[in-house]
């Protein structure tokens, strides 16, 4: 099975025009919007009258530069719908409290993002008796055996953070299918890469905040699937989105617009610099995991998956054994070479680097960690594309050839 390029639905959206023909669209900067006739007011209520035919109500409902942002989503994910959020934990949140009520069951990848994961594990379990299943999401039996009769997800990334993991999205669809429950996923990591929808998956949740805005300087999500979901997350009554108040601001909603043009750039970008790097580090012996590595496990499954366009993505990691050493390259990079920069969060133009175990993945208990593969050491890079490919390998390589001297890590090998 080949993911259909997305790219094409996004080519062929109409295109949204400002208000006095400018060749971006206005931002409608209302929180709330005038009816002509008190009648039409009631009939909006009733859902008679909604954005699709130009009706809007109130900004924490629809609001028109938002639902364009939502329909440019929509295009890169293939979806039927779309509608964005104030953030990835507010798209996800919203998306699984659509699906789950009280005493519901959620079968779940155990590499999640770490918000995720605490959502599901402590707060979803305290405050709703919503339980969750953690599983190795390659380990496609076991995924089968933790449905319940109260399963009412299955839940994973679709490249598990910071492991690497490419999911199977055909068989993780075809095992919640079976069951007659959605799979959703979180293509945080794989935008324009992986299309889970064309691959079978029902529902796709996305921090923009990462590589869909690229400048680490926005709070954004968005939930993408059918039109029917979708108006759920906005029911009067029961909808998480209308509710809980997750809402996107207008104005962040007409700078997202504006980046996504560029996407497929940057996401090329990013795949070729990260392939480039993570080969010659692969080459000089560091334990470097990424799925376009000949040797990484999924490497083959990616390859039947994503859009040949876009390359890998731009997520590395390298294992240094132990946190100390992990902290050790960190800080040669960040403070002796200017490589990149030690803080959380990825997608961003320049490098950014973590040590997970201790950061972005501290919410999951030290069983759970190993579990999904975490180790102490495990340094994520998410690699920019500043500088040129030969002046950051040069930066690189010297870090690592500073700190592989003598550590415990390089005696152990
Ligand atoms: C960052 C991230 C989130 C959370 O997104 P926010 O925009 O920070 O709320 C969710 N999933 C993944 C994979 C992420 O990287």
């Amino acid at each position: 099975m080949t993911g259909r390029n997305p790219i094409e639905t996004l080519a062929h959206l109409r295109h949204e025009f400002g208000e006095h023909g400018g060749v971006n669209m206005s931002i409608e900067a209302s929180s709330t919007f005038t009816v002509i006739e008190p009648g039409t007011m009631p009939e909006m209520f009733q859902g008679l009258k909604g954005h699709d035919a130009g009706c809007y109500l109130y900004g924490r409902h629809f609001n028109p530069t938002v639902y364009n942002l939502s329909l440019q989503l929509a295009a890169l994910e293939g979806t039927q719908a779309a509608y964005c959020t104030a953030s990835g934990m507010g798209a996800i949140t919203s998306a699984v409290l659509a699906l789950c009520n009280a005493d519901d069951h959620i079968v779940a990848s155990t590499a999640v993002y770490g918000g995720t994961y605490a959502f599901m594990h402590d707060f979803l379990s305290a405050k709703a008796g919503i339980s969750t299943t953690f599983v190795d999401i390659t380990d496609l039996d076991a995924v089968r055996a933790a449905m319940t009769e109260k399963t009412k997800l299955i839940y994973t990334e679709s490249v598990s953070n910071p492991t690497l993991r490419v999911a199977n999205i055909p068989k993780l669809a075809d095992i919640a299918h079976e069951a007659g429950v959605p799979l959703v996923v979180d293509n945080t990591f794989s935008p324009l890469i992986l299309s889970p929808v064309a691959l079978g998956a029902d529902i796709v949740v996305h921090s923009i905040t990462k590589f869909i805005s690229g400048m680490s300087d926005i709070i954004a999500g968005a939930v993408c699937g059918s039109n029917e979901f979708i108006e759920s997350l906005m029911d009067l009554h029961v909808g998480p989105l209308m509710l809980l108040g997750p809402t996107m601001d207008p104005k962040i909603a007409s700078k997202v617009s504006l980046r996504i043009p560029h996407l497929p750039i940057r996401m090329a970008a990013h795949g070729e610099r990260t392939l480039a790097l993570a080969e010659r580090l692969d080459d000089i012996g560091a334990k470097v995991c990424y799925p376009g590595l000949a040797h990484h496990p999924d490497r083959a499954l990616f390859d039947e998956l994503r859009c040949p366009d876009y390359g890998y993505g731009g997520v590395m990691t390298v294992d240094m054994g132990d946190e100390e050493t992990a902290n050790a390259l960190m800080s040669t990079l960040q403070n002796k070479y200017r490589f990149g920069f030690i803080a959380v969060s990825l997608g961003y133009f320049d490098t950014l680097m973590t040590c997970s175990g201790s950061s972005t993945s501290s919410e999951l208990t030290d069983s759970d960690k190993s579990m999904a593969g975490i180790s102490p050491g495990l340094v994520r890079l998410s690699v920019g594309y500043t500088g040129t490919l030969e002046q950051r390998w040069r930066q690189l390589k010297s870090a690592y050839e500073d700190i592989g001297t003598g550590s415990a890590f390089a005696r152990a090998v």
